[in-house]
């Protein structure tokens, strides 16, 4: 009897993380005893922002600093700054002549965050730029010389562009360089049928789950789509 439930189980049975508790756990265990102090303190800083839910959550962000340890990116470029969580992970992961190049179209919430990457040290590693992503990307391409020399790259923001963003990041990727795209599971709303969507929230949810077919798709990259945070779906140049 045992066997045969065990047989007729699907895989989706088989995902553990099913309970905020289990999701505490994880960071209570392993995630804040390791968070830096400064990562903390923005945090803190972000939680009085209206929109402070944007902020990357910090186990995603500790699998980032690995996959940033792992292929020693040195070269790194982020879309989507608000407050500087990712970007702080990033310039403390990233060895000191390092260099982001940081876009927002929103220089404020940079701001908030600015003087704890100051007392960190690292904004000699930044390059802050205020504009929409779309036309920075344009200009680095513009120059071959930019061509496959990031390590690195994390995008979040502006889910419509995301397919945009991916074509011209994987010409200015290395190969084996990685590109990381946020919130690709939307809420979750990307698995519920269409009428119970969140009116508020369909139209980015058509546009993940057509961002997600394309990837899935593309055999130019090597991809993992993660359950943390808002969803991940880590991509590695071939
Ligand atoms: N990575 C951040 C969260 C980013 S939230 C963190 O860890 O906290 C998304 C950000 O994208 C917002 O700050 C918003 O101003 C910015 N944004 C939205 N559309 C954009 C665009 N077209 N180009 C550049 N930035 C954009
Ligand atoms: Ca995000």
């Amino acid at each position: 009897m045992e066997d045969k439930a065990k047989a007729t189980r699907s895989p989706v049975d088989k995902g553990l993380l099913q309970t905020h508790d289990l999701y505490k756990y994880i960071l209570e265990t392993s995630v804040y005893p390791l968070e830096s102090e400064l990562l903390k303190e923005l945090r803190a800083i972000t939680l009085n922002h209206p929109r402070a839910l944007m902020a990357t959550a910090p186990d995603a962000g500790q699998l980032m600093a690995m996959l940033l340890k792992l292929v020693n990116a040195k070269k790194t470029i982020e879309i989507g700054v608000f407050t500087g969580y990712s970007l702080l992970l990033t310039a403390l992961t990233i060895p000191d002549d390092g260099k982001i190049t940081a876009i927002d179209l929103d220089r404020n919430s940079y701001e908030i965050g600015l003087p704890v990457i100051e007392k960190a040290g690292v904004k000699h590693k930044i390059n802050f730029i205020e504009s929409k992503a779309l036309p920075v990307l344009d200009k680095l391409l513009e120059d071959p010389n930019n061509h496959g020399t990031f390590d690195f790259a994390f995008v979040d923001a502006d889910k419509a562009n995301y397919a945009n963003y991916h074509e011209k990041l994987l010409v200015l990727l290395k190969p084996a360089g990685i590109v990381i795209y946020d919130n690709t599971l939307w809420g979750g709303t990307v698995a519920m049928p269409e009428d119970s969507v969140p009116a508020d929230r369909l139209a980015t949810r058509n546009v993940a789950i057509e961002f997600n077919k394309y990837l899935a798709a593309d055999t130019r990259v090597q991809i993992s789509q993660v359950p943390l945070g808002d969803g991940i779906t880590i991509c590695r140049r071939l």
